[in-house]
């Protein structure tokens, strides 16, 4: 192969996304899906827009979900954007809003599509070590800006795999400090004990907030994700899309995912149920000899140091058992990624570790 095609290959190295085995009697915690169905009234909304309704295109500015989503945060409609997922506004903000010629910060321990996306549009990037305990360290990256070396930043807050919450002041000082590049904060895991930024939307324009309903509104399978800032911002995001001419969402995303920003019942009483059995998880593992790091999400990030993480999910599949481990950075190596699953889950996964461990 040519240069110039090797090249292009490199730049189109796609994500590796976690595992969708079909393998019956499975217990799956790799992909921090919800473990619970989604809301009955959610169910209703989508039904009843697959029969007539569908002969007609749906609305291309999804403006009923627009004007949910606005009413749910106490935002207007023209500081929302929505999207195919998460991982789509997240493409759209890469090319309509990171600048060229800086690099992009993120953490060197964060949401791996992030490269992926920069190395597509043709971003550079600058990875920032984690500090030792895995926080982020907002110092570093106010000192790079500084210096004009910050064409973006972007971090899951909870960051992801760690479950790790950057405080709503630390993000405040570093939005202070980076007053004229985009501050994306995936806010992906907030539901489930973050500090969400969605508040300072109004005071710093430079911010974009992206949310998904994959996880705490349990519809990873609807493809529905979403993005709060500035009219300015989220107008630059509606342009990119419209280059595309595509259609945010369909009818029936749409229609569920209205009735789930109105299920606040059932949102409420969902997150509180993981939150329950993620403490429980928690402490079960800690028990067992882990170190769990503090996580505020819909997962736990944990290793044994008695066992490599690559051998100990290798040992739990054996037990049709699938959890998360990240080869890379090494540094994480021994660390398992585990999603809060139901109770009855989670007993599982107890006792298929149990074993694990007693082999051993
Ligand atoms: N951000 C983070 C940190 C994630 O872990 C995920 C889920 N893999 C996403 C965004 C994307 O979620 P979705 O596209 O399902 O909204």
């Amino acid at each position: 192969m040519s240069r110039y095609w090797s090249d292009v290959v490199h730049r189109l190295t796609p994500y590796v996304p976690g595992e969708q085995p079909r393998i019956e009697g499975l217990v799956k915690l790799n992909t921090n899906e919800c473990p619970y169905g989604p809301s009955e009234a959610v169910l209703a909304a989508m039904a009843a827009q697959t029969g007539e309704a569908l002969r007609l295109y749906p609305d291309p500015q999804s403006s009923a979900l627009r004007e949910a989503i606005a009413a749910h945060h106490g935002l207007k409609p023209a500081q929302v954007f929505v999207g195919n997922g998460s991982d789509e506004v997240l493409a759209h903000a890469f090319l309509a809003l990171l600048k060229h010629e800086a690099p992009l910060l993120h953490p060197d321990i964060s949401y791996s599509f992030y490269p992926v996306y920069a190395k597509l549009y043709g971003i550079q990037t600058r990875e920032l070590p984690l500090a030792e305990d895995f926080g982020i360290r907002v110092d570093d990256y106010l000192a790079i800006a500084r210096e004009g070396g910050a064409g973006g930043i972007i971090f899951p807050n909870p960051n992801a795999p760690t479950g790790m919450v950057l405080p709503r002041a630390e993000i405040r000082r570093l939005l202070e400090g980076v007053p004229d590049a985009p501050v994306v904060i995936d806010e992906a895991y907030v539901d489930f004990g973050g500090e969400s930024a969605a508040a300072l939307i109004d005071h710093y324009p430079q911010l974009l907030v992206t949310r998904t309903l994959s996880k705490s509104r349990a519809l990873a399978g609807l493809r529905v994700g979403y993005a709060l800032g500035d009219p300015a911002l989220i107008e630059a995001l509606i342009r990119v899309k419209d280059s595309f001419n595509s259609y945010p969402l369909d009818r029936v995303a749409v229609a569920g995912a209205v009735a789930s920003m109105q299920d606040e019942a059932w949102f409420a009483a969902t997150c509180a149920r993981i939150v329950a059995t993620r403490e429980r998880l928690g402490a079960a593992l800690a028990d067992r000899g882990f170190q769990v790091l503090p996580s505020a999400a819909n997962f736990v990030f944990a290793r044994h140091p008695g066992h490599a993480g690559a051998a100990l999910a290798a040992a739990l599949r054996e037990h049709k058992v699938l959890v998360r481990q990240f080869p890379r950075p090494t540094r994480i190596a021994d660390f398992l990624r585990i999603s809060v699953g139901t109770e009855a889950q989670t007993d599982v996964l107890l006792a298929a570790l149990d074993r694990v461990l007693a082999a051993a």
